[in-house]
């Protein structure tokens, strides 16, 4: 019997050796955002006048090695206020991100990595629940938010300040063999960036943060007021593109309701 055990041992680690095996991608509903004029989604104004609805998701990713948080979606404290916040960009919140990850048996200290695509509220929103997380975050990005110019808005995600960080510039394979890697994409934001996820089945998929908006905005290299450089967002989207090219990856606009939607509806999972 004791030899048998051991023999059971050797197979898990080795079944567990080819990690993408058993990586899953769980889409948590982190607030919806209904916006009545996109007008400021376009420095060529293509969208005045339309509205929209906007989901902000969060990813976890859970890994043999770790759990990862992609995003942390609008403050969750927002789920206490059934009326929303907001007039032009009106915010929402069904459920709470804690609530979510309760469902799995799961609680914020458990997430071992976080990683934003940028700083805005909408997807940095409950960082301060990952204060005890290991923060992969892009160099640009985290020397930004906390300059002087951002005194304000680091209340919101002052908790990164102290937590155990790993940086990057260009890339960063988070777990080290190739299932969830972080490429630089500036432009949005100074430090922005995006994840590339490969899964077993499901295969590459390609996750945007807001270098668009949604399938619209992607198709016109659509450039928000809210931008810190032109020129880096157009490179970045080049980018991004060759990224889903090469990796025949199914691209994942953050913010599209249909591409939230497309997902598997939490708790099930994308494997
Ligand atoms: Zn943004």
């Amino acid at each position: 019997m004791k030899l048998f055990g051991f023999a059971a041992v050797l197979l898990v680690a080795a079944t567990n050796a080819n990690a993408t095996d058993s990586v899953q991608l769980y889409t948590l509903d982190c607030g919806t955002i209904e916006v009545s004029d996109m007008v400021s989604f376009d420095k060529q104004r293509r969208f005045a006048g339309q509205s929209i609805t906007l989901k902000v998701p969060c990813y976890l990713i859970r890994h043999p090695d770790g759990d990862l948080l992609w995003d942390a979606g609008l403050d969750e404290a927002l789920a206490a206020n059934p009326e929303g916040i907001g007039t032009t960009f009106h915010s929402t919140m069904s459920q709470t991100l804690t609530s979510q990850l309760a469902e799995l048996g799961m609680s914020p200290a458990d997430i071992e990595y976080l990683s934003l695509s940028h700083w805005h509220p909408d997807h940095a929103g409950n960082a301060n629940l990952f204060g005890h997380s290991t923060w992969i975050a892009n160099r640009a990005e985290r020397d930004f938010m906390f300059s002087d110019a951002m005194k304000e808005a680091q209340t919101g995600y002052s908790a990164l300040k102290t937590a155990k960080t790993i940086l990057f510039d260009e890339t960063y394979d988070v777990f080290g063999d190739g299932s969830a890697v972080v490429y630089g994409t500036p432009g949005h934001t100074p430090g922005h960036s995006v994840l590339l996820l490969t899964l077993n089945s499901a295969g590459a998929l390609l996750f945007s943060g807001d270098l668009y908006i949604h399938e619209e905005s992607r198709t016109l290299r659509a450039i928000p007021l809210f931008n810190t450089d032109i020129g880096q967002t157009l490179q970045s989207m080049d980018r991004f593109e060759a990224l889903a090219e090469q990796h025949q990856a199914r691209v994942v606009i953050e913010h599209d309701k249909n591409h939230f939607e497309a997902m598997p509806k939490f708790p099930k999972y994308l494997d």
